[in-house]
């Protein structure tokens, strides 16, 4: 007889979604146009189908090459989302 154990019938599960494409440049990794606005938030799931979103994160800046994350009110070196820098 199989015995399955299930983790994750009913709970949470995060998601990231990402509020700026990579535009920004990392002040640790000095990468250029690697570093995003994301936001971490929390969804309700069923056997595992999310329903709806129970919680939001707060948003957060995260670098793509060196995997620093750095508070939203972080001054980014960069413009807002949006404008581009002049070449
Ligand atoms: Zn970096």
């Amino acid at each position: 007889m199989d015995c399955l154990f299930i983790p994750c019938i009913c709970g949470t599960e995060p998601s990231t979604v990402a509020l700026t494409p990579p535009i920004y440049n990392c002040p640790v990794c000095q990468g250029m146009q690697c570093v995003q606005l994301l936001r971490q938030d929390e969804h309700c799931c069923f056997f595992f189908l999310p329903f709806g979103k129970c919680s939001e994160g707060t948003p957060h800046y995260q670098c793509l090459r060196c995997h620093s994350t750095m508070p939203a009110s972080a001054p980014m070196p960069y413009p807002p989302p949006g404008a581009y820098p002049p070449r």
